[in-house]
């Protein structure tokens, strides 16, 4: 019988070979950029914003889709850093990320709480940790949930205050 057949040989080879593959694999999570595109499969790419965003005065970096612009899903990364501020998103996600922000924020900018217990409030709602609580993290489904119940909170404080305030005139 040859080396090769004998079946500790042949053990041998599948260790060694299942081994390989998880230093390649650990390699390959070390890598900055290991991300794919969510929406096509495509590899990314970090580059400047310019020619993506209108103007790109700040010198904004990004994760862009490698097949971009028909798939024009992509994400800014923390100035200075090679850190993504969110997962990438296409117009749509962008959009509604956009306006749940804008629901949100208003809690703790009309002053009704402070910006801790909203985030609070939101990692509960979308039940993740605080540390994952953003909505650049967000898909279509939580936005939408966000937005609703942002929305819902707002009227609730700001009523449950006009009554409050009413009560104090009396
Ligand atoms: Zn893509």
């Amino acid at each position: 019988m040859k080396p090769y057949e004998s079946a500790a040989f042949r053990h041998f080879f599948y260790w060694s070979d299942t081994i390989a593959m998880k230093k390649n694999k650990k390699k390959k999570t070390g890598n900055l950029n290991p991300m794919r595109c969510p929406y096509c499969g495509a590899s990314v790419v970090f580059r400047s914003a310019e020619g993506i965003y209108r103007e790109n005065s700040a010198d904004t970096m990004l994760y862009v889709c490698s097949n971009y612009p028909e798939c024009d899903a992509y994400v800014r990364v923390q100035k200075g850093t090679k850190k993504p501020v969110g997962t990438m998103a296409d117009h749509k996600l962008r959009a509604l990320r956009t306006e749940a922000h804008r629901h949100f924020d208003k809690l703790y900018k009309s002053g009704i709480m402070s910006k801790e217990e909203a985030y609070f409030w939101l990692a509960n709602l979308i039940s993740a940790p605080l540390s994952e609580a953003h909505i650049g993290y967000l898909g279509e489904y939580y936005c939408s949930m966000v937005i609703e119940e942002s929305k819902k909170l707002f009227e609730r404080k700001t009523a449950s205050m006009r009554n409050k305030r009413k009560g104090d005139c009396a």
